[in-house]
This record gives C-alpha cells, structure tokens and sequence, in this order.
C-alpha cells in the first residue's frame, strides 16, 4: 500500500504490512463473528475513500492545528541530559495537545471519519476513562451523539473521567458483566456496534481489534512520529539514534515508531508495563513474560496475550491504567519478530522514580504510562556517547495521576 496521503503529516498504510486482510505477518487479523465482517468491509472502504481525499485530510490537518495544539513542541531536555551525562535527550510533548495526552489525534481522526460516513452516533469503550475522555470530546465538537461503555468497577475507580464524559455530553453506561472493567466493557461496545451498525461508529482507543482499526489508529497517530522526525532534523541536523516509548495497547508508540519505519539506524523501544516485576506474575509485560505470554488471540486480533496454560486471560498489574492490558496491538508483535524494534520493561517503581526525575529536572510532570518510557531513558542514556541523540515521547500529562502518585511516594519515599 503506497503513501496515498495528501497530507503530509498522516501517512496511510507502509511498504509492507499490514496485507490487505489486515495481517502483519502472522498477527492481526479479523477474530470476530461473522456478523461483523460486513461492517469492517464497509469501515475498510471508507477509511481508503477518505485518506484519498485531499478535502478530508485538510480537515484534519486543520483540527490538528486550530483545535488539537499541533505539532506539539519538541523539548530538548537539558538538565536531565547533563544529569544523565550520555546521550542528549529530546522529549516529544504530546501531553501538550488538547486533552493531555495523544488518544486525541486517533479519536478526532475516527470521528471525522464516522461524519463522512453518515454516522450519527458513536460507540467507545474505556477503562481509565482516557479514551472515553477524548472520544466524548471529538464527538462533542462534530456534533455526534457519544456512548461510551464503562464497568461499573472502573467507574467508580475513575469518577473525575465519568464528570468530565457527562460534562462533554456523553452517556456513560456502566457495564455489569464479568470483571466489570475494561474487558467487559470492548464485549458490551461490540454487542451495541452489531446491533447498530447501520446508525453507529465504533470509535476504538488503541492500535488493537480486528482490521482495519490497528492500521487506521497507527495511521492517525503517525502524526507523532512525522512531526518528531521533522522537528529533530531542525534542532540537530540528524535522526535520533534511539526512539523510545510506552506501550500499553501500543498507539502512540506505532505512531512514533511509523515515523522512523525506513530510518534503519534509528533503534525503536517499546517499554511495557513491569508492574511489582515478572517473577511477581502482575504485570502487563505480554513480550517479557517467556510463561504467560504468547501468540493468542483476544478482542478480535491475533498478537501476544498473557494467558495460562489453559489459554484463559490473565488478570494484569500496572501503577498505569493505559498499561494494563493483557494483550499489546498486532504489529508491535511483527515488528519485535521482525527485529525491527525492541521491546523491554519498566516496573511500577522506576516509573514513579522517573516521575519524579523528569518533575525536578525539567519540570515536566508525565503521565504514569509516558514515565515508564522515561524510565527507559533514565537507564539507557548514561550508557551512550554525549555526542548520540535520544527521543522519547511524553504520550501524556500526569495531572490524572497526581492522586497515585500521591499515594505511592507516601507508601515507598524514593528520594
Ligand atoms: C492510554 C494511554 C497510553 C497507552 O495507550 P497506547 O495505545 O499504548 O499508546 C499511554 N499514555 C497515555 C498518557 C495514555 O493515556
């Protein structure tokens, strides 16, 4: 699939993956009943249709830059850089856009797109209330009515995000079944989409479920990694030798990584979610974990899984709500196979150590879930050259967090 876009900071489809049954070698795919097969195919249609329209594309590129903040600025991290005494670190600060964090590009790009396909109404689901958060917001500025499914256990953890949902004009309907989170919450959104797929997009938070949501999600969070390769030519002259980023679901790393897919001297990190450490078993680490984690299938999509011997679903640990999911977006799994990127760990501990680093340093508060990427820095720079250059990408702001963050410096004081 070639560069179709006019856009040129949203690129559409790459040299080699996914093909056009929505496979990244051996993950990806459609895992989903027969029913909703139709749907996808229309879905798959009209996202082409729109990608190739210039009109559709100034559109967003507009939003981008009126509404969601774009480009966001890149930071070079001085202190922290001299602190480290290795490579200079550039931090790329998507916890500037609208919102907070990058769920914004993907949830107003779905929702542009749900307009043009004549949908009036949006389905999402959500766990912290993230997702739910920007997809209420893209939907109240198009005028799209916004549903957004929720277990009632996350709603009552997350009561700040279920105000701030109501607040933007969307429904928040608890879901009851199962464990009451996240994972109940994608069944019941799905159930709704089958039932009113005629009237209803569904409006999907990560680079996972069935194609083609793993590409269209990559794509409209490539913005990403476009902009940071074209602002770090500016401020260095050069790629970055090393690009790093948090992985939960994986959609703002792929959109990062998506960036640098051609530059083969840049090395690609993903970090995932260690929790109280592998031995532990809680964690969310599906590539780090040789026992629980392998090739399964889960929410519609081929990929890794963390799942016992009986294949059932295991229950995972993050301090990060965007990181705890046991199952990571099906080209993260082609490109670690494939050795194009690498993927390792941070534990609930280093994150709230580089919280507070990245706070005093260069007074950047990051997200939970981006800190586990400065993490990685923490430890990686001090081991490469002055002269080398390192990116990592600030996927979200920490003022969500502040009362975790709160709790667990009480709990265990680091410095
Ligand atoms: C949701 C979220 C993540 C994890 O999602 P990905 O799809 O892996 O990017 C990371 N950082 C922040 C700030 C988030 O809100």
């Amino acid at each position: 699939m070639s560069n179709m876009s006019a856009n040129p900071y949203i690129q559409t489809g790459s040299a080699d993956v996914p093909n056009e049954r929505g496979y990244y070698g051996e993950f990806g795919g459609r895992y989903v009943p027969e029913t909703i097969i139709p749907a996808l195919d229309e879905l798959t249609e009209a996202y082409y249709a729109a990608m190739a329209d210039p009109a559709f594309q100034d559109r967003l590129l507009q939003l981008h830059r009126t509404y969601t903040g774009r480009p966001t600025p890149l930071t070079y991290a001085e202190r922290l850089s001299q602190h480290l005494g290795g490579a200079q670190i550039y931090i790329k600060r998507e916890d500037l856009a609208h919102t907070g964090a990058h769920k914004i590009n993907n949830a107003l790009g779905q929702a542009l797109l749900a307009q043009r396909m004549g949908k009036k109404r949006v389905i999402a689901e959500t766990g912290a209330g993230q997702h739910g958060v920007a997809s209420a917001t893209a939907s109240a500025l198009l005028g799209l009515e916004c549903i957004v499914y929720m277990g009632s256990v996350d709603m009552a953890r997350q009561q700040p995000n279920v105000f701030r949902m109501h607040l933007l004009g969307a429904k928040v309907v608890p879901v009851e079944s199962g464990s009451k989170t996240l994972k109940d919450a994608i069944n019941e959104a799905m159930r709704d989409w089958v039932t009113n797929v005629r009237s209803s997009f569904y409006l999907l938070g990560s680079a996972l479920g069935p194609h083609p949501y793993p590409m269209m999600v990559r794509d409209f969070q490539s913005v990403i990694g476009v902009e940071a390769r074209q602002q770090i030519l500016e401020s260095t002259g050069r790629l970055p030798d090393v690009a790093i980023a948090c992985v939960g679901g994986g959609s703002n790393a792929i959109g990062l990584f998506h960036g640098f897919r051609q530059d083969e001297n840049v090395e690609l990190i993903g970090v995932e979610a260690g929790g109280h450490g592998i031995l532990s078993g809680e964690h969310a680490a599906r590539f780090a974990d040789p026992n629980l984690g392998r090739p399964g299938v889960l929410h519609g999509t081929r990929s890794f899984v963390l799942q016992d011997s009986d294949g059932q679903i295991m229950n995972t640990h993050s301090i990060s709500a965007g990181l705890d999911y046991a199952s990571i977006g099906p080209e993260h799994a082609y490109l670690r196979q494939s050795e194009r990127a690498y993927y390792t760990l941070a534990t609930d501990d280093e994150a709230l150590a580089a919280v507070q680093t990245l706070a005093q340093m260069e007074g950047i508060i990051p997200a939970l879930e981006s800190a586990h990427a400065v993490a990685e820095a923490i430890k990686r720079a001090p081991t490469m050259p002055k002269n080398s250059i390192m990116l990592v990408n600030l996927s979200g702001r920490g003022d969500k967090d502040l009362d975790t963050i709160m709790r667990e410096i009480k709990r265990a004081p680091s410095e």
